[in-house]
């Protein structure tokens, strides 16, 4: 802190600023990484309405975004009209890989390897007990033979069910133990031992419907299916499509203490899995003319594990969020990502994203011009009023509202 303040010639007050740390204190937040000098606070608010798989849930959710938790709710009363959201996840499996390079029969060390396998799952499930215990672990093996820039070399895949946890340091635990024998099968020299992001054996499919009349009528509904089809045929809009969704499924990551880049990486490697990049959702008109929603993608998180015990407001969102177990977290959050989706197209097929955002993003503007609390709205409303939502305007505002007062 000494040398940041004399370096970055910070003031007495500034470094004050950074000592006042919230609910994580700065000596928790020194364990979780390394050069800790203080913490830093988001919002943290709760999207209502959400029915998921027939229970009611609040969710909480962190995010800096004006609108996400807004857009959230609303479209969560719309589905809520239509039976609420049906989601379901796949086994919580996650993968490892083992690269070997130098082998020199590949194909031969493909059989060899596998034929060890049930020595090779039980070397990597005696790393972990409790998991085992709690009816998970290593539960199979593939191997893959990859033409590379440097020729050729095998890639083990070790499936593993990690139950509630999200499983990235179970499973790299297991592969760098696994190692030795996959070398000794193959002829070969183990390189990386490390999961992979692209988690695709750990899906989560949510599906809703909403009724035409709850959602503005048929144009709407038409609306919504052409949006989703620019972003299936163009992957300059798919990338905002599934920015939307991820606003969803990032700020309830963020809220329960999960890895976001985890989640980042996987959805969007999941998007362009077929060699070109598209929606992770997909919106069409059933039979009655109502409007259905589809999205697939693998969500890694755990209830257990990572930062998520030692971060007291992490474990409080789960307790809000009213989720004990991984998989069931997972199902939450992708019906959030499916909703989140569905206000952002809604709104860019009817009045357009500005109008809803205008105002709370006035409300960012006024905040940044220095208005106090008690003199937001009143800035807020003229900004708006004026048709010119930038900073300079919400100071000229502020600076003329204080003048007059
Ligand atoms: P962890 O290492 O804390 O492991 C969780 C442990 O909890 C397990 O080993 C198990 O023994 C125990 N456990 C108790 N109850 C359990 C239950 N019900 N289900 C499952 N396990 C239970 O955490 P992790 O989940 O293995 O790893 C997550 C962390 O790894 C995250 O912080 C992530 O940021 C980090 N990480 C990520 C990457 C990546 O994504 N590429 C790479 C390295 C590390």
């Amino acid at each position: 802190m000494r040398i940041v303040k004399e370096f970055a010639g910070l003031v007495d007050d500034e470094v004050e600023l950074l000592k006042k740390t919230g609910r994580l204190g700065l000596e928790v937040a020194d364990k979780m990484i390394e050069n800790v000098i203080g913490t830093f606070e988001l919002p943290y608010g709760v999207a209502v309405n959400f029915l998921v798989n027939n229970r009611d849930y609040l969710v909480p959710m962190v995010i800096e975004e004006p609108s996400v938790v807004a857009g959230a709710s609303n479209a969560a009363r719309w589905c809520r009209e239509g039976g609420g959201v049906v989601s379901t996840a796949t086994e919580q499996i996650m993968i490892s890989q083992i690269q070997v390079v130098k082998v020199p029969s590949p194909h031969t060390a493909v059989i060899r390897i596998l034929e060890r396998k049930k020595e090779i799952l039980d070397l990597a499930n005696s790393t972990n007990d409790v998991l085992v215990k709690l009816g998970g672990g290593a539960r199979d093996l593939e191997v893959r033979v990859l033409d590379s820039p440097v020729g050729k070399m095998l890639v083990v895949h070790l499936l593993v069910d990690v139950r509630d946890a999200m499983g990235a340091n179970i499973v790299n635990t297991m592969a760098e133990a696994v190692a030795p024998i996959i070398e000794d099968a193959s002829g070969g020299r183990v390189l990386l031992r490390i999961v992979s992001n692209l988690a695709d054996r750990r899906l989560v499919k949510s599906w809703t419907r909403v009724p035409k009349d709850v959602i503005g009528g048929e144009e709407v509904v038409e609306g919504v299916v052409y949006a989703w089809a620019l972003a299936a045929a163009d992957p300059y809009r798919a990338a905002t499509h599934n920015k939307g969704i991820m606003n969803g499924i990032i700020a309830v990551a963020l809220a329960t203490g999960q890895d976001t880049r985890a989640l980042e990486a996987g959805a969007h490697a999941y998007a362009a899995r077929r060699g070109r990049y598209e929606p992770l959702s997909t919106w069409e008109i059933d039979e009655r003319g109502d409007l259905v929603g589809y999205l697939e993608v693998p969500i890694a998180v755990g209830v257990v594990g990572g930062s998520i015990k030692s971060n007291p407001l992490a474990k409080l969102s789960l307790k809000i969020l009213g989720v004990r177990t991984a998989r069931e977290l997972a199902e939450v959050m992708g019906a959030v990502g499916l909703v989140q989706n569905l206000a952002a197209l809604r709104a860019l097929a009817t009045e357009g994203i500005q109008r809803g955002h205008m105002k709370l993003h006035a409300r960012q503007l006024a905040l940044a011009a220095g208005a106090r609390p008690e003199e937001v709205d009143a800035v807020v409303e003229e900004v708006v009023k004026s048709g010119r939502i930038t900073l300079e305007k919400a100071q000229e505002v502020l600076d003329k509202i204080r003048s007059r007062r």
